[in-house]
Formats: C-alpha cells, structure tokens, sequence
C-alpha cells in the first residue's frame, strides 16, 4: 500500500515525464504547400515517421501561398514552402519570401540548374523533382509530325483542334515565357494568338481534363504535364486503359530547342522560427526515399541524378530520355508579367 507521503513524489514524476513527453510530441513543421497529389501523403508520413516531426500542412495553389505568406508577414508560422512552378519560385525569391540556407548535401545532390544561385548566405530555394509539358494528340485524325512542336500548335493546319487549360495557369504561363525567350515578343504574341484561333473550346479544366478532351474528340491536340499521362498510362481502371488507346504523346521541339520542363521545390520561409526541422525536412526531399516518391508515387522525374527508376510509364513514355529545354527559372519568372499582357491581347482566357 502507497504511504500518503509518496503519492505527491509519483504525481511529480510523472508530471514531469507528461511534460518531457508533450515536448517530443510538439515537434512540428509548418509546410505551406501547393503540391495537389494524393500520394505526397506517404512522403509526408514517412518523414514524420523517421523524425518524430509532424507536419503541419496549409494547402493552397502557387498564388495563394505567396498571397498569404505576404499578408503573414514576419509572424507567418511557415517554415517550409513548397512550389510547383519554377518562375513561382522565383518570384518567391525575389519578393524575399525564403530564407538562403547552407546545406552541403542539398548543394551536392541537387545539380546547379535545378536551384537558385548560391548568394553569399546560401541558397534561398532547390528544385526536387521535373516534369515535362508535352502534347499529346488523337492519333486517329492528327499526324505526329503536325503537333511535334510548341509553334506548330499555333499553325492554321491545327485550326479547331487544340485544347488547353487556362492561358494564365502557371504550367502555361512558364511555357509560354519560355517561348517567349526563344522566340521574341512579336513572334510570342503571333503564335499565342494562333493558339487562339485554333481553340477546339474555350479554355477549361486542368490537365487531365484535355486529355481526356482528345480521348473523347473533342479535341485533336492538347497540352499537358507529363505527370497527368502518366497516371493514365499506369491506371488499370477500364475507362483509363481507353483513354490510353485513342491518343498518343509527343516531346515537342526535340529538333531545336527541347521540350519545356518545369520543376517542382521548396525554400526554408523567410520568418520560419523552426530552421533546424525545415532544413532537416529539406535535406529528407533530396534523400532516395523521398525522390523516389515522386518518381513513384507522383510519376515525376527525380532531381537527383543517378537513381535508379523504376517508373514504367515514364520508361514507356520517356524511353532513353528526351532532349529537355534548359531555362532558368529567373527568365521564366521575368517574362510572366509581359505574357500575361500578351495572352489579355490576344483574348487567351
Ligand atoms: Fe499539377
């Protein structure tokens, strides 16, 4: 039986054993993220898992996030940003949103052109995973070789066939800036215009939805990321595997300047009070474990080089690889304001 005299000591104990357990238990990482993919919850999971950090996530798209992150100011509790847009990134960076940190494993696993430049306090954000724009087409009604470029979309000989997602959605606009940088601003603005005037429907939908346009007929040709075929492609549901049957995909400008590839990242905020967990969250993203989440899970390209796939729509879709266009995100970012004036011009909703 318990002396009165002890009850009091167990109560301390076990006081102080509660309280040393809600610490271990509040480990926490405020993510802000725009990455819209169900399978990202076992990257988050098993980060948590190996770390005993729980993640925190506010959802939103790439302008909600730097929309809100602006009207946080410097008592935003974000500590980690992650982006589906190289020129969101940025932008990012230039309005001072992240945080420049030093990490010798990121710098040596993530190659050059795949994050910001290095400035004298580190580097403000890193690119963990790719994805190409590509078309794909109606392989009954449309030939290969009049949809295997950007500019030939916007040719007369694909008039009423092309089918798009809205003109100013970031995975747009960072292409057409692209375009833009190769091609100038009068030749830009005549080709958008001729996307235009080659509309199958007004824009609408995401990316799944175009492709699923050109499976229907509705539309001959269309834009998407190649994240969204391959998911088709891997799908076993029957109404997939036909979608699958009636198109077909094309890496556009392999005979000049390469397909356009855009990447998904992520920087340390700006006002984070928790920097240890964000770099440490990071550092798990360029780790194989998480980049073959996104090559698994997400059917992205990995950053990091040199690991191996074993993705079979992207081997299928991709074969020995494909020659990719080689933009910084900072032009992609610079051109988005004059595009956009382009695609107000041209009436490309
Ligand atoms: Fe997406």
């Amino acid at each position: 039986m318990l002396s009165n005299s002890f009850l009091p000591r167990l109560t301390a104990i076990s006081l102080v054993c509660l309280a040393g357990l809600a610490a271990a238990q509040e480990q926490t990482l405020n993510l802000y993220s725009a990455r819209h993919y169900q399978t990202d919850e076992a990257l988050y999971a098993n980060f948590s898992k190996a770390t005993g950090i729980r993640i925190n996530r506010v959802d939103a798209d790439d302008a909600g996030i730097l929309a809100r992150l602006k009207a946080e100011g410097a008592s935003s509790a974000a500590d980690v940003i992650l982006l589906v847009d190289a020129a969101r990134l940025g932008k990012a960076d230039i309005d001072g949103l992240f945080r420049p940190i030093k990490s010798a494993q990121l710098e040596a696993l993530i190659p050059a052109a795949l994050h910001a430049k290095a400035g004298p306090e580190g580097v403000t954000w890193f690119g963990f995973s790719t994805r190409a724009r590509v078309v794909v087409y109606d392989k009954s009604r449309v030939k290969k070789t009049d949809v295997d470029s950007y500019e030939a979309l916007g040719e007369p000989k694909n008039k009423g066939l092309l089918c798009t997602r809205s003109g100013s959605h970031p995975y747009n606009l960072s292409l057409f800036s692209a375009v833009n940088e190769h091609l100038g601003d009068a030749k830009t603005e005549a080709w958008l215009k001729g996307l235009v005037s080659n509309m199958a429907r007004a824009p609408k939908g995401g990316d799944t939805d175009q492709i699923k346009g050109v499976a229907s007929g509705e539309c001959g040709v269309a834009l998407t990321n190649s994240y969204y075929l391959a998911r088709l492609m891997r799908s076993a549901a029957p109404e997939d595997k036909a979608i699958m049957a009636k198109i077909d995909v094309v890496f556009p400008n392999q005979q000049s300047w390469g397909t356009h590839v855009n990447l998904a990242g992520a920087g340390v905020a700006r006002h984070s009070k928790n920097l240890a967990n964000a770099v440490k969250f990071m550092e798990y993203l360029a780790s194989p474990g998480a980049q073959n989440y996104f090559a698994e899970g997400n059917n992205e390209w990995p950053a990091v080089i040199g690991l191996k796939l074993n993705n079979p729509a992207l081997q299928a879709m991709a074969g020995n690889g494909f020659k990719a266009e080689n933009m910084a995100a900072s032009v992609l970012a610079n051109n988005q304001t004059k595009v956009q004036q382009m695609l107000d011009r041209v009436g490309y909703k």
